[in-house]
């Protein structure tokens, strides 16, 4: 890492930081520059994933057989980590189905299908928002939110989440980089419409309460820097910065140490230093949602190798089939030997062309064999030295790569597996051509899966032990109302509680009374009072008998 000075467009030269390790790597951007960016065809039907970004898929809101208007919300971000989906055009919602989708899996995930009518009738757009520097942060963070605008760099963030820091921001950084071989959708989109990257700056500094706004673009962009920097002349917030043309300085950790000198901490993020970092296309599209109350519908794309007839870039539908995007471009040269989304370094294969366009989608590339060459089999390590060379991030590759190969899944995270951006400087450098990568991300997705089923035993331990509490809780309850009645049976009756106990009460009360007052006047208590005729006779007669037997007693 060292300190240097760099020429910049305004004549002057500049201190930069030069980041350890990086490859230099043809840029191929020729290809597909040369031309502007043409306005894709609507194509026969669109196909939209729930989930085309970070975070939690989108919740769908219509069902087959709706009609859509272009622009209309038919997908809802499901939490804080999600991004809502809008119809591309106006048309039929023909189906919500499992379809294959741009992911290195190649998996089928649920998609919404629409068939274009061709009408391209707008919905009924949220008001524009051009007093948003007087407006709460958190009422735009919401208006990007529901404009479905995530990263369009290829990390697809959602960018209402990263516009929300929750510490001090001082400085915003722009990422013009686009240092990846063959891609320059960005780079067409800067040449092209500087004024709609302008337009989302002051919306983000608004946003983030940063003072500055750094661009940082890749010397092999000429072009685009003069384009921003002549928009951008007289904004004293505003620094376009012409960086050296290195692999991967578009990285975000890579490009603020480029720019600023100060690095971003390991298992960190950039707010961490008060920086937050863009990529150009999404201030773009940011300012579209906050001006012109529009909704993330198409993108920039780059299609380009040598295996189609014409690269280009196209401004196309979310949701366009990649095959429609190939035809475009003048069709299959029957020279190309795979289909990659994204760049050569990190991009991944898919398995047909028939996956669709989606929000991270900046490029589609179809290399041929001499573009691409197969490195052929792996050999072993010879353990030279070149990857922890080559890692931009001061990682030690080679025994990374020994641990995720052994599955010590532990000791690759001791030694930062997650700081690694896969940039495959490593793979790219090492003699063994050793996929390098590829080990990386297993070890990443099973230390995931791992983390998941330990969060998963976790839940299940927390609901057992509340259920648990629960049941305590409801028997303690239970015995508290069992002493409780005992406790009232136990306790005298109080008066008028029973209506049929009091009664008996009070006879007895009143019997004692009686008995107490016979006695009183030296009286037996006789229980001869009420009778009928029939007993008072009985009772006389056997008066009569006892006073008989009581005379006879006395004359004996
Ligand atoms: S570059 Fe390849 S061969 Fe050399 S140490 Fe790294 S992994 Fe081993
Ligand atoms: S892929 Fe990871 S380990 Fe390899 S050079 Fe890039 S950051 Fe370093």
């Amino acid at each position: 890492m060292s300190v240097h000075r760099y020429p910049q467009p305004s004549g002057r030269s500049r201190r930069l930081w030069r980041f350890h390790g990086g490859v230099h790597l043809p840029d191929r951007k020729a290809l597909s520059n040369t031309r502007p960016p043409l306005r894709a065809e609507l194509p026969g039907r669109l196909i939209l994933p729930l989930q085309q970004h970070i975070g939690e898929a989108a919740e769908p809101l219509v069902k087959a057989g709706d009609r859509v208007l272009k622009g209309q919300l038919i997908g809802r971000p499901r939490s804080y980590v999600s991004a809502a989906l809008h119809a591309p055009t106006s048309g039929r919602v023909t189906a919500i189905e499992d379809h294959p989708v741009p992911h290195p899996s190649g998996l089928s995930a649920p998609c919404i299908l629409i068939e274009p009518d061709g009408e391209e009738r707008w919905a009924e757009l949220p008001e524009p928002m051009p007093d948003f520097g007087t407006r709460d942060p958190a009422e735009i963070r919401e208006r990007i939110r529901w404009a479905g605008i995530v990263g369009l760099g290829g990390a697809a963030f959602p960018a209402s989440v990263k516009l929300n820091p929750g510490r001090p921001i001082h400085t915003l950084i722009l990422n013009g980089a686009e240092c990846e071989p063959y891609i320059t959708c960005d780079d067409l989109l800067m040449r092209g419409r500087p004024e709609a990257i302008l337009e989302g700056i002051p919306i983000l500094l608004h946003l983030t309460g940063a003072e500055r706004c750094l661009i940082g673009i890749e010397d092999n962009k000429p072009e685009a820097i003069r384009a921003l920097y002549e928009a951008a002349r007289g904004d004293e917030r505003i620094e376009v910065v012409r960086i050296p043309t290195l692999y991967p300085s578009g990285g975000e950790k890579q490009l603020i140490y480029v720019l600023t000198g100060k690095e971003v901490p390991s298992n960190g993020l950039p707010a961490d230093i008060g920086m937050v970092c863009h990529n150009v296309g999404t201030a773009a599209a940011i300012a579209d949602a906050v001006l012109r109350g529009r909704p993330l519908i198409s993108r920039l794309v780059t299609v380009t190798g040598g295996g189609v007839a014409q690269p280009g870039n196209f401004e196309a539908l979310i949701g366009t089939p990649v095959a429609d995007l190939i035809r475009q471009a003048g069709g299959y040269t029957g020279r190309g030997d795979r289909l990659v989304l994204g760049g050569p370094m990190m991009g991944f294969a898919l398995s047909d062309d028939g996956i669709p366009l989606h929000k991270a989608g900046n490029c589609l590339l179809l290399p041929t064999p001499e573009e691409a060459p197969d490195p052929g089999s792996a050999l072993a390590c010879i353990r030279c030295g070149r990857c922890a060379e080559a890692c931009p991030v001061n990682l030690l590759p080679q025994q990374l790569y020994w641990f995720a190969r052994a599955k010590d899944l532990d000791r690759v995270q001791d030694f930062n597996l997650f700081d690694c951006i896969e940039c495959a400087c490593c793979a790219q450098v090492c003699p063994s051509h050793i996929p390098l990568v590829q080990y990386y991300r297993y070890a990443k997705t099973e230390i995931w899966e791992r983390e998941r089923e330990r969060r998963q035993a976790e839940h299940a331990r927390r609901r057992h032990e509340a259920r648990q509490a629960r049941l305590e809780r409801l028997e303690r309850e239970r015995q508290a109302r069992l002493r409780k009645k005992k406790a009232a049976l136990a306790k005298p009756p109080a008066k008028g509680d029973d209506p049929r106990k009091a009664a008996i009460e009070a006879a007895k009360r009143r019997a004692a009374e009686k008995r107490a007052a016979l006695a009183a006047q030296g009286k037996t208590p006789r229980n001869t009072e009420n009778l009928t005729p029939a007993q008072r006779r009985q009772v006389e007669a056997a008066e009569a008998r006892r006073a008989a037997a009581a005379g006879s007693d006395t004359q004996e």
